[in-house]
């Protein structure tokens, strides 16, 4: 089947990791631009599959180029709702070509092709046909299939934009159901593959992290093969609708992930958030400086306000675990009413990226838009603390509270000093600090001692300005 392309293709391949110092080229990815779309049609000439623009052997070895991948299928079942769950597929078909890496989704994609690969004899139209053999494989209700690779910078660019209408429409059409609606979520396992005890739960809130999958499209895969990775979940009893905790929801994350995980909460990132597989579009992340939250996007190169970048938490965080402080999730999911509903919502996020922020103008609170600093007001914890204050962010108050009920009655603070000189709590019970793993050397016999999620307690502590 796979006989005239001059690669293998076969699913173990799919963990291959292409290094810049192997790679032949990059498509898409962060320093360019690209998507894929899967779309229902009519009348397609099945196995048509076309490169539109230069194909690797026109390409410069160690360059890097927008890559757009537009598929077309057709079938009598067919439905348009299956779009979403056959395009996520994109990305572990893709990984089954040997030399040919693919991450991520959407107009987030970010692929390679090894330099052995061309060497062989690779085109982007081998690729094109692995890719439709694989979907048709994958999902018999299509009936016929085409595939057209662009690489034009114009092109590509004119794609993004059939492509953003396109992510916007179903997006969309999830926000007119909230959880209460509905008596079954559904669960998805696809990242299994690589985080073993992951399991998605998709809900009219919460889209799925990867921000491809919401309930509709699950609605629809589950139909078409409840056998599959994707299948549906009783809710049971509510056990918190803040917090978002259902009975069944438990027991089923429990089964599917081996009893790795027992319990989650799906609108807090507290006591037990939602596992993180590694394809999420954001993470939220605790800052107990400030109590507040954070969040950062696949897209921000810049470090976040804890000293480091998108990719470092995205490690520390991913792989399927349970990490208190910590959630990937959908930019979708910001959208929902209940985003983060348990903790606060918007008014416990003390810091985003710029273009996260203008893209959520018509969701975040009025009066919390311009209380919320992005990396133009505020690169460290100080600068956000400074800017909370200057443009009197309700977190202050919570931040007061919390003091008041900390500090006893010999022990007065003034009511402005937390922001201004700094101020001392006793507290016991509430963490300072939460390392989702640290290392400690050990004595003297090489023993290394690993804290994973450690949370840090203090009797006391004394926050100065420096120098004070
Ligand atoms: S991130 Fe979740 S919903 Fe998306 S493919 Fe992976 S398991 Fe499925
Ligand atoms: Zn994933």
């Amino acid at each position: 089947m796979f006989k005239d392309i001059p690669v293998d293709v076969s699913p173990m391949h799919e963990g291959e990791r292409i290094r810049a110092a192997n790679m032949f080229v990059e498509l898409a990815g962060p320093k360019s631009m690209g998507a894929e779309l899967i779309q229902v049609d009519e009348d397609i000439e099945n196995g048509d599959l076309k490169i539109i623009g230069p194909d690797l052997s026109e390409m410069t070895e160690g360059e890097i180029y927008p890559f757009g991948v537009y598929v077309k299928i057709q079938g009598d079942k067919l439905e348009k709702e299956l779009e979403g769950v056959i395009e996520r597929r994109i990305h572990e078909l893709s990984n089954y070509v040997k030399g040919f890496m693919h991450l991520n989704q959407r107009d987030q994609i970010w692929c390679r092709v090894s330099k052995e690969a061309f060497e062989a004899g690779f085109k982007l139209l081998d690729y094109a046909k692995a890719l439709s053999i694989l979907l048709q494989e994958d999902f018999p209700l299509i009936e016929k299939i085409t595939v057209t690779i662009l690489t034009d910078e114009t092109d590509v660019a004119s794609f993004l934009e059939t492509t953003k209408e396109a992510y916007d429409y179903r997006d969309s059409r999830a926000r007119e159901l909230s959880d209460e609606d509905v008596d079954v979520f559904y669960g998805c396992t696809m990242c299994q593959s690589f985080a073993p005890s992951h399991v998605c739960i998709v809900t009219p809130d919460r889209t799925a992290l990867c921000g491809a999958i919401n309930w509709f499209d699950c609605r629809a895969a589950a139909k078409m093969d409840p056998e599959g990775a994707i299948f549906e979940v009783e809710k049971g009893d509510v056990i918190d609708a803040t917090t978002g905790e259902y009975s069944n929801v438990n027991a089923v994350v429990a089964d599917k992930s081996q009893g790795v995980t027992e319990r989650i909460f799906l609108h807090s990132l507290f006591d037990y958030p939602h596992t993180s597989c590694g394809c999420f579009e954001a993470v939220a992340f605790y800052i107990p400086e400030l109590d507040g939250i954070g969040i950062v996007s696949r897209d921000f190169g810049g470090e976040t306000p804890l000293g480091i970048p998108f990719s470092t938490m995205a490690g520390q965080c991913s792989g399927g675990k349970q990490v208190e402080g910590f959630v990937g999730l959908s930019l979708e999911y910001m959208r929902s009413p209940k985003f983060l509903q348990a903790d606060g919502a918007y008014e416990r996020i003390v810091w985003m990226p710029k273009e996260v922020k203008e893209s959520l103008i018509e969701f975040i609170p009025g009066e919390l838009y311009d209380k919320i600093p992005t990396e133009e007001e505020a690169g460290s914890i100080k600068d956000i603390r400074r800017f909370l204050r200057e443009n009197e962010h309700p977190i202050r108050e919570r931040l007061k509270q919390s003091r008041e009920l900390a500090v006893t009655e010999e022990e007065p603070v003034s009511d402005t000093s937390e922001f201004e000189d700094g101020y001392e709590v006793e507290d016991g019970g509430t963490p300072v600090a939460y390392v989702p793993q640290m290392t400690v050397p050990g004595s003297s016999n090489g023993v290394k001692i690993i804290f994973k999620n450690a949370k840090i307690y203090a009797e006391k502590v004394i926050i100065k300005k420096n120098g004070k």
